[in-house]
């Protein structure tokens, strides 16, 4: 059965030598330029966010993603609250920043329509979510431990419990995308995402640290987890960019 081809399915980036699969691990899904080779329209050029990006973009109830209306039935799974701080290169909190978040839930599934995997829909998680830091740059979110899943393609190898992060905000010319992973799971060992990342001290950075449960602020049930972004410098936060 080994000579069997692969039906169509991308191989795991394993399989492929230094350049071609970091190429393929940090695309993470197949890239296409903005910009086309043959060009019929002028690109709209970026001109800056300004000072003055809206903080009434985010309403009440948006740093719960388990929950659908503010109050309600609570999705199953580990409660779990993230917090941290976003920093410029200069170690000065950033005040205003949209950090948005979602994640699969706690079976590993995803309410969307591209995820086919045969896992259940928790009615009551949202899974994304939205909030602005404060004026020491702080956010915080309340969630459950998302489950590990099977990329598909690359021969759905499972991608271990993370959540998805994009930061935005005043001075930011481009949203900001990582992704936030859990400490002791032995997924992140192997998980080539994860890996791509080469530098090591960066690919530590995106492991959330575990914090006293006290500091959740709930019951004794809820994990507690800190996760700091710096959007630049020698200390930045690893980030999908356009290659
Ligand atoms: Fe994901």
């Amino acid at each position: 059965m080994g000579d069997e081809p692969n039906k169509g399915g991308i191989p795991h980036p394993s399989v492929f030598v230094e350049k071609r699969r970091l190429e393929l691990i940090k695309g993470y899904v197949v890239h296409e330029s903005r910009t086309p080779s043959k060009q019929v329209r002028v690109v709209t050029p970026s001109q800056t966010v300004g000072p003055f990006f809206p903080a009434a973009l985010v309403g009440p109830g948006e740093d719960d993603l388990a929950c659908k209306v503010p109050g309600g039935a609570r999705a199953l799974g580990t409660p779990i609250v993230v917090s941290g701080q976003v920093f410029d290169e200069a170690g000065k909190p950033v005040r205003g920043a949209l950090v948005e978040v979602w994640q699969a839930n706690k079976w590993g599934k995803y309410e969307h329509p591209v995820d086919q995997t045969p896992e259940p829909i928790d009615p009551n998680f949202k899974g994304y979510g939205r909030m602005l830091t404060d004026a020491e740059g702080r956010y915080r979110f309340r969630s459950i431990k998302p489950g590990a899943y099977p990329n598909p393609g690359y021969d759905n190898w499972m991608r271990p419990p993370h959540i998805h992060y994009s930061i935005f905000g005043a001075g930011v010319m481009q949203r900001l995308i990582t992704q936030v992973y859990f400490p002791r799971e032995a997924l992140n060992d192997i998980d080539p995402i994860l890996n791509g990342v080469e530098d090591l001290d960066a690919r530590a950075s995106l492991i959330a640290r575990e914090l006293p449960a006290q500091h959740a602020g709930f019951d004794a049930e809820t994990l507690a987890f800190g996760f700091d972004i710096v959007l630049r410098g020698s200390g930045e936060t690893p980030f999908f960019v356009d290659p």
